[in-house]
């Protein structure tokens, strides 16, 4: 699919159940993926911001249309978008796939407690969903070897990492090739979402 450019940023102008499909198809094929559901905010952060800007055009593999902003503006530009695919709705959809197929998912992200709250809920929501750990989003740089060993180590394939926007996709450039989930992907305040 080609993509649509929203202010020189590329956006791949998917629907929701495409999107799905795609990053299934991936986890399928055993190879990796780097999510981005690009709102307005993330398109407006990219205009000053030169290393996001390279991660959404060169090292991001999926970027998402998130927001009513970003799909007006494609469709300004005269492309077809079909919709918005927002990061907390695809994080849910991911969810219900990891639990349908049996895909391992890890949290890291969020104050303290939160990820675990968050499990909770997901596995209260998509029964049988495997959640296989859980790691706070406030550390020091040296504390980076112990969660990448501890994301590896728990078979994810699924990653999701709540560090806000540009945090999360600035730290998974860094350590993209250091992890093994097939997919990653930054979902901001997510897990503070479901967990309630
Ligand atoms: N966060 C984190 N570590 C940090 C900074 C933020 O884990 O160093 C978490 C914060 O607790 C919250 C999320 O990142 O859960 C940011 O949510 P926000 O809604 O601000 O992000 P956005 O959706 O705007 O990118």
């Amino acid at each position: 699919i080609t993509a649509i450019q929203v202010l020189d940023v590329p956006v791949h102008p998917y629907s929701m159940d495409a999107a799905v499909q795609y990053l299934d198809d991936k986890i399928q094929e055993q190879k990796h993926s780097f999510v981005v559901t690009a709102n307005a905010e993330i398109i407006m952060m990219c205009q000053d911001d030169a290393e996001y800007k390279n991660i959404l055009t060169n090292v991001a593999d999926l970027v998402l249309p998130d927001g009513a902003g970003t799909v007006w503006a494609g469709r300004q530009l005269g492309y077809a978008v079909p919709e918005r695919v927002a990061g907390f709705d695809l994080f849910n959809r991911l969810l219900n796939l990891a639990a349908e197929k049996g895909y391992r998912v890890f949290f890291f992200g969020a104050s303290p407690g939160i990820a675990e709250a968050a499990k909770k809920k997901a596995e209260s929501l998509y029964s049988g969903v495997t959640v296989v750990g859980c790691r706070d989003g406030y550390f020091k740089d040296s504390d980076n070897k112990s969660i990448i060993d501890a994301i590896n180590n728990s078979g994810a394939q699924i990653l999701f990492i709540a560090l806000g926007a540009p945090k999360q996709e600035k730290w998974l450039q860094t350590h993209l090739q250091e992890l093994k989930p097939y997919i990653t992907m930054g979902i901001g305040g997510s897990f503070d979402v479901l967990a309630g």
